[in-house]
């Protein structure tokens, strides 16, 4: 068994539609994979659909973009009911974050020479629910600007970054009491990544825990070899489940993020399934 529980399409900033996606998945070998595009269900319906035409199990998930004490986190959500009121309307709020910090952050790409108009991106984005700087950075590429994804945040996009702009993420403990109580269990995605172990202590994630976090994800690339190792021990202290997952982004992220990167094993998403989904 084969499981990868973390992966984008292009109704975020992954670049395969969901069909493709799933096909891919399927062709790579997966057995389960979950489809968890940023802030947005809205591919749900169509990877369902390819995961019955090709016969592969898949999760319908979700990235939602939380903070914490001015930390960005990343929380993964999966199972719950795509139209709970509350979820849906913190997810139009960070969508419509999204949306916003638009101009100011083409404003600072204008002001190093990098003029660009909110049509460029839309260009980019397509039919994406969730916008997001890829897509600036795909629009940035297509202007000449620089050679790829890799260039434009290296140079200008990264976190307080020259264009960087900050969006609204939903508090990270509303976020977990949200998914829970729309039905689903929730996962902190690559936790100790970038700036995480900064807010993600050992007493936070035993807080969460007891507010229904089900589990984190320790195999991811971000997380090295000693960080996978200290993050499993706690994770098993604390009786969290550990997934492992690609964050697989299509081509809008390099070739070691491919399909089944990292992986689940099959006790831990039993133990994810069969979480109490209130008051765990
Ligand atoms: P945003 O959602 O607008 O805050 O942008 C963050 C997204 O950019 C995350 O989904 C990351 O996966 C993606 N990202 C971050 N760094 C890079 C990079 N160097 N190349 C491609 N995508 C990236
Ligand atoms: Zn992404
Ligand atoms: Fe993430
Ligand atoms: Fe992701």
């Amino acid at each position: 068994m084969r499981i990868d529980l973390h992966t984008h399409s292009n109704r975020s900033d992954g670049t395969d539609s969901p069909a493709e996606l799933v096909e891919k998945a399927r062709a790579a070998g997966l057995d389960v994979v979950a489809l968890t595009d940023h802030d947005s269900t809205a591919g749900w319906d169509e990877a369902q659909a390819a995961a019955d035409r090709v016969g592969i199990t898949l999760l319908r998930g979700i990235e939602i973009s939380t903070m914490l004490d001015g930390v960005s986190v990343h929380l993964l959500g999966y199972g719950f009911d795509p139209e709970d009121a509350p979820l849906l309307a913190e997810l139009d709020r960070i969508l419509r974050g999204r949306d916003d910090r638009l101009p100011q952050l083409l404003a600072q790409l204008a002001e190093h020479d990098m003029p660009l108009t909110q049509d460029d991106v839309i260009a980019q984005s397509g039919n994406a629910a969730a916008s997001g700087r890829p897509h600036v950075a795909d629009a940035m590429v297509a202007a000449g600007y620089v050679a790829d994804r890799d260039e434009a945040f290296r140079d200008w996009l990264y976190d307080d970054g020259p264009a960087y702009v900050e969006r609204y993420g939903a508090p990270l403990l509303e976020a977990v009491d949200l998914v829970r109580e729309a039905g689903g269990v929730s996962v902190v995605a690559h936790p100790w990544a970038r700036r995480g172990r900064q807010v993600l202590t050992a007493e936070l994630l035993s807080e969460l825990r007891a507010r229904g976090l089900a589990g984190v994800e320790v195999d991811h690339n971000n997380h090295s070899a000693p960080v996978r190792a200290e993050l499993r021990e706690l994770a098993v202290d604390l009786d969290l489940v550990v997934t492992g997952s690609s964050d697989y982004h299509g081509t809008g992220k390099g070739p070691e993020f491919h399909l089944g990167a990292n992986t689940t094993a099959p006790e831990e998403l039993e133990r994810l399934l069969d979480r109490p989904r209130f008051g765990a």
